[in-house]
């Protein structure tokens, strides 16, 4: 009998009310390791009662005790690093190096988060007007939520609650419920940390979870990432419910490779950023725009690094990727590369041809590259979210950079030049949120903000940074007089719209 995942609410372990569970399987070896409990409204009700229990005197604890909360659990994730990436490389199927990575970058967001109160201090300016003075205040909102997805367990639920957490708020996530075990573990150590029950809470669930959480009326705010048609449902639906929303939605990642490139960097950072993790993230690289004559040289060389990969279960040690997340998006993606084929592009190496030694059970897909891809094909057209790389060939800068910009998607995207000129007129004229110059996957640090543009983000405000505190607080501004005999209340009259200068 396999272990069932329950709920955190209110700083335990909480079993469900709702009888409906999901299997939670290990795509290495395709086998069912635990079962999640799957929400019921009932659930997310207590759930969300919970933190807005929670929220008064969340709100009004000083902001560097609670900023001293989240420096000894970013401690305890220092300490929990491997036991946190073992169980992302159980669920997910990613390598443990990458899933280390993983906890780096979400570890990164907690040193940030802990730095809080110096952005939440607001603004002050005295003498607006004569014996008044004007102050600015970043107030929580309240119960905040976010829905995440399976590929980062650990790092995307990271960029939303350290922050809403640092700036007051109370938080209901509900990860993927595909990988569920790293946010109760999270739990744990914020508990452990010393944060005050019902601050964080953890409901699983699928699309009735997600739908009460958007109908809950204590619910303030919601972050999603995820897909972009689940990304556009999520954001519809929430401001229809009157919500602060942002939605994370999908990519197409261009990589575009000058001909003056260095041809071995720029071959072995696209494999990477096309291969790693399976291809399952979201700053993946997946159309590569080849200008100029390097496209034969660029192919050649990044067929023959996929081919040298080392496909395994993600706990082998050495192993470069490992499987996709589950069967059914392991089909699909192979479906994908049945119709690159059918559709003419060149298959310059086939995945579908890989046997792992001991994963016969499990989902894998070995490194894939299609050449002389057109723009109509649906390998361009689609987000695969599989190791699938496609060459589109291009004359000039110009063409490539129309290209992207064509695009529905517009995550991240990386030119590869030896040129200051090519590099410069790319990042001025790219329509693209995170963009890198000779840096394949341009995930910013915590201090700046991530997000992407078009429909890869659907909201006005991007991740943590300074954007994900404005996101997770209001501002108030006040304005303050206290007449005196040094300074009298102005004698002008007060149907008069007031001017303070
Ligand atoms: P997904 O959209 O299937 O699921 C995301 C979340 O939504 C999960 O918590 C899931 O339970 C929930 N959900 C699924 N179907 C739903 C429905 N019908 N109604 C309401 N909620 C629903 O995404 P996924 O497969 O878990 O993750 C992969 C996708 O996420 C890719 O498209 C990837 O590009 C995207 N992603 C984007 C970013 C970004 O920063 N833009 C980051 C990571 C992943």
């Amino acid at each position: 009998m396999n272990e069932l995942v329950p709920f955190w609410i209110n700083g335990a372990r909480h079993s469900a009310r709702s009888t409906r569970t999901g299997e939670v399987t290990n795509p290495a070896i395709g086998r069912v390791v635990r079962r999640v409990a799957l929400a019921d409204p009932a659930d997310v009700d207590v759930a969300v009662r919970a933190a807005s229990a929670a929220f008064s005197d969340w709100s009004s604890t000083p902001p560097l005790r609670r900023s001293r909360v989240l420096a000894r659990f970013k401690e305890l994730i220092e300490e929990h690093r491997d036991e946190l990436a073992r169980l992302i490389t159980e669920e997910h199927g990613k390598t443990l190096p990458d899933a280390q990575g993983e906890v780096q970058r979400g570890l990164e967001v907690v040193e940030f988060a802990s730095g809080v109160p110096h952005l939440q201090k607001g603004e002050h300016a005295e003498d607006v007007g004569r014996g008044i003075d004007c102050h600015s205040r970043l107030q929580a909102i309240g119960v905040c939520t976010g829905i995440t997805p399976f590929n980062f367990p650990v790092m995307v639920p990271c960029w939303m609650f350290p922050v809403a957490i640092a700036c007051g708020n109370t938080f209901v996530l509900k990860p993927s419920e595909k990988d569920p075990s790293a946010s109760m573990r999270m739990a744990e150590l914020l508990k452990e940390a010393g944060l005050p029950d019902g601050v964080f809470n953890v409901v699983h669930g699928d699309k009735v979870a997600v739908d009460a959480l958007l109908a809950h009326p204590m619910v303030k705010a919601v972050s999603f990432v995820g897909s972009t048609p689940i990304a556009k449902y999520v954001y519809e639906t929430a401001a229809r419910n009157g919500k602060r929303v942002q939605a994370l939605g999908g990519a197409k990642n261009h990589a575009v490779v000058m001909p003056d490139a260095d041809l071995d960097f720029a071959a072995d950072a696209i494999a990477g950023a096309g291969y790693g993790s399976a291809g399952e993230r979201c700053m993946a690289i997946s159309a590569v725009v080849a200008v100029g004559d390097i496209g034969d040289a660029l192919v050649k060389k990044i067929a023959s690094i996929g081919a040298g990969y080392k496909v395994a279960s993600g706990d082998t040690p050495g192993a470069d990727m490992g499987p996709l997340i589950s069967k059914v998006h392991r089909d699909k993606v192979k479906g994908y590369v049945d119709s690159g084929e059918s559709e003419g592009a060149t298959l310059a190496l086939d995945g579908r041809k890989l046997s792992v030694p001991g994963g016969e059970q499990g989902y894998f897909l070995g490194p894939t590259l299609f050449d002389h891809v057109s723009p109509e094909m649906s390998i361009y057209r689609d987000e695969i979210f599989g190791p699938v790389l496609s060459v589109v060939r291009v004359n000039t800068l110009e063409e490539a950079i129309a290209l992207v910009n064509r695009n529905e998607f517009g995550n991240g995207t990386a030119i590869f030049t030896a040129s200051g000129g090519a590099a410069r007129k790319f990042q001025n004229e790219i329509e693209v949120g995170m963009v890198g110059v000779n840096v394949p996957i341009p995930v910013p640090m915590a201090f700046f903000s991530f997000g992407g543009w078009k429909q890869s983000l659907l909201g006005d405000l991007h991740v943590h940074g300074m954007e994900g505190v404005c996101f997770y607080t209001r501002t108030k501004v006040i304005t303050e007089r206290w007449p005196s005999a040094a300074i009298p209340a102005s004698t002008a009259r007060s149907t008069v719209m007031p001017t303070h200068g």
